[in-house]
Formats: C-alpha cells, sequence, structure tokens
C-alpha cells in the first residue's frame, strides 16, 4: 500500500470450522499472504529441524506449543517481503498472552485490523475433522466437502494426502475444549472495538467465502 497502512487480518474459528481453507481463499483475493501457525510448525516437523523435533509430540497430543516458540515464528514469518502491505494469520494468537504479544509488537495503531470469526458448532466440527485430508505443502481437502480430484492425491503438487495425528477424535475433543477456554477472551477484545466479523461457517465454503469478501469491502479491505 502506498500510504504505508498495513492490513491485517486475524482468522479465528475451531479446528475444523474451515479457517484455514477459507483464509487461503481471501488471502489470493486479497493479495496478501496467509500466515498460519499450525503449517510454519508442521513444516518445521516435516524438515526434522530442531523445534520441529521439539513441538511434534505437543502438536499430535493437541496441546499448544510454547508461546516463545510461536513468537518467534512469527516474527521471522512477518518479516518476509511478500508480508510488507500486510497479512492474514490464521491460528495466532490463539490466548491472552499471544494476543498481548500482537498487540505489543505489531504497531497495531498503524495497521487496519479485523478479526474473523468462522463460526462452526462443536458437533458439526467433530463430524468434519475426521474427514479432513491435508498435503504438504499446505491444501487442505475434506472427503466429502472438498475432495481432491484424484482419491489421495493432492490438485495442487500431486503428493499423498494424510490424516493430521491431531485429527484423531480423543484429540479433537481436548482440542475443542482448549479452543473454547482460550478464545473468549481473544473474541471480545476485537468485539468490544467493533473489529469482529462473523460469519456462519455451517454453509458451503463458497457461501461461507462471499460472506466473508462482503464483509470485507464493506470495511473497504
Ligand atoms: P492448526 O493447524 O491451526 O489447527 O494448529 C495445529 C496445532 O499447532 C495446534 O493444535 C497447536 O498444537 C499448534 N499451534 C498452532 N498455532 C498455535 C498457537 N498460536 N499457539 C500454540 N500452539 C499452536
Amino acid at each position: 500500500m502506498s500510504n504505508g497502512v498495513k492490513k491485517i487480518l486475524i482468522f479465528f474459528g475451531a479446528p475444523g470450522s474451515g479457517k484455514g481453507t477459507q483464509a487461503k481463499i481471501v488471502s489470493k483475493k486479497i493479495k496478501l499472504p496467509t500466515i498460519s501457525t499450525g503449517e510454519l510448525l508442521r513444516q518445521e516437523i516435516k524438515e526434522k529441524t530442531k523445534l520441529g523435533q521439539k513441538v511434534e509430540k505437543t502438536i499430535a497430543k493437541g496441546k499448544y506449543v510454547s508461546d516463545n516458540v510461536i513468537a518467534e515464528i512469527i516474527l521471522k514469518r512477518t518479516k518476509n517481503k511478500d508480508a510488507k502491505n500486510g497479512y492474514i494469520f490464521d491460528g495466532f494468537p490463539r490466548n491472552k498472552k499471544q494476543l498481548n504479544n500482537l498487540t505489543s509488537n505489531f504497531n497495531l495503531g498503524r495497521s487496519r485490523v479485523f478479526a474473523v470469526l468462522v463460526d462452526v458448532g462443536d458437533k458439526e466440527v467433530k463430524s468434519r475433522l475426521g474427514g479432513r485430508r491435508v498435503c504438504g505443502c499446505g491444501m487442505t481437502y475434506h472427503l466429502k466437502f472438498n475432495p481432491p480430484k484424484k482419491k489421495g492425491i493432492c490438485d495442487q503438487c500431486s503428493s499423498k494426502l494424510y490424516t493430521r495425528k491431531d485429527d484423531k477424535p480423543s484429540v479433537i475433543a481436548d482440542r475443542l475444549k482448549i479452543y473454547h477456554k482460550e478464545i473468549a477472551p481473544l473474541l471480545s477484545y476485537w468485539d468490544k472495538d467493533d473489529k469482529l466479523i462473523r460469519i456462519n461457517g455451517e454453509q458451503s465454503i463458497k457461501k461461507v467465502q462471499q460472506d466473508i469478501i462482503k464483509e470485507l469491502k464493506k470495511r473497504k479491505i
């Protein structure tokens, strides 16, 4: 942007709400990169880096990795050239400490910031996550709602798709519990400033996307 004001969108939603999928679609439309902490961490695991080895078990159990690790990867990623006009956060901030990190270190006063909540009930989340399949390149599919063209193969890079370890039913229940506990104060933070856009996530991917774009346009994003 010519005036140096960054656009920052923060996507919230339970695991399986489709927030990652939506963040990626919006990213292409408004030409800002998506910064997904989950994906950055999975990449570290895939590359077997020191950090990846450190967080692998925590993620498989559905627990949160430490706030310091998150702060480090977010800071590094937001310094990339492609993030100079702004970015879309997917999966950050996830608790109060991370919110404090965001509000104190990211110059929000000089940015246009909105939070987008892709709202989906727990019952729907549980039925969705069993069918989720992902690719190492970051693409996400669903066996029923968003299947790849060729069974088990990524449309984008032709790699084999896999099920995330943390999409097992017992882990899903834990992830939902943590999500509800940690997310409430974050949502009220953006809500009080009229910066929270609530979207009904229990609709088709296309309809959810249209609703998000409509709301962003209203706010000139
Ligand atoms: P996601 O892909 O957003 O569902 O994230 C997958 C997993 O990565 C989470 O269940 C956490 O274990 C970890 N993770 C991702 N983002 C964060 C974060 N901001 N804070 C702590 N842990 C995170």
